[in-house]
């Protein structure tokens, strides 16, 4: 089936009906699939890997940073020409695209992968397609289509920089709006300190599922304050009957005799 199609009647989302455990319905791979994300991560099993490198970012100035509310998630748009991801665990060069999140309605869930059964509040993705491919179109169901970063994100401090985006959630509550950044905004300033991270071969974490990730997920959480994460509970999805957007996270999926690779300084 092709994917218009599909869209047309099932318009997947985070609710009891058309919610992860439904997406299988309409995109096989949720179950099928050898790659899938998220994962939970168990500390234990993971192999540290020598041959892995340190992550290298840069995002460069930008120009005017679009928010918008996709109705799934908070989502900003990046200068793909101006940003580089180097080194991990990935041959090449990749480009920067679009960030996001997903988190709960509470804090004690929210984050996708989980770290020994371990879930945390929020986690951000900042997601990133090979150079190799003309635009992420064309990557974004190629097995080494796409680079993501993890970012856990448990409550805690503020953290100034993120400011810049939860000052801005308010201009773009209702599903398909959007905002201009005020402040120009680097990613790299919400990795955490430590840069230590696991890496394996999976997917994307909403339909079409597709298994072309290569995730980076930093070891160690950033902190946001308890506002800073309500500010994206207060967005909506734009259905009457799911009006808060909360609880946009997929649940962990099988690890099916993956390994993970954990990358320690
Ligand atoms: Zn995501």
């Amino acid at each position: 089936m092709a994917l218009d199609f599909i869209n047309k009647f099932f318009k997947w989302g985070y609710g009891p009906n058309n919610g992860p455990s439904s997406w299988g319905k309409f995109f096989p791979i949720a179950e099928s699939g050898c790659r899938q994300s998220p994962i939970d991560v168990i500390d234990s099993e993971t192999q540290e890997d020598s041959n892995l490198q340190p992550v290298d970012t840069s995002y460069g100035p930008g120009e005017e940073y679009k928010l918008e509310n996709t109705g799934a998630s908070w989502q900003l748009h990046l200068w793909p020409k101006d940003t580089r991801l180097i080194g991990g665990p990935l041959r090449g060069t990749f480009h920067g695209f679009q960030m996001h999140a997903h988190w709960g309605s509470e804090p004690g869930f929210g984050s996708e992968h989980t770290l020994n059964g371990h879930a945390f509040d929020a986690e951000i993705h900042i997601v990133h397609y090979n150079s190799k491919y003309p635009n992420p179109g064309e990557a974004i169901d190629k097995p080494d289509g796409l680079a993501v970063l993890g970012i856990l994100v448990k409550t805690g401090r503020e953290h100034p920089h993120f400011n810049v985006i939860a000052k801005s959630l308010k201009n773009v509550h209702d599903s398909g709006s959007t905002h201009i950044l005020e402040e120009n905004f680097d990613p790299s300033l919400l990795l955490p300190q430590n840069r230590n991270y696991y890496t394996y071969p999976g997917s994307l974490t909403t339909p079409p599922l597709f298994e072309s990730v290569t995730w980076i997920l930093f070891c160690t959480p950033i902190e946001l304050s308890p506002a800073q994460i309500q500010e994206m509970r207060k967005l909506t999805t734009g259905c009457a009957h799911e009006k808060c957007l909360v609880n946009n996270f997929r649940p962990p999926t099988q690890l099916k005799g993956r390994t993970i690779r954990k990358f320690k300084q």
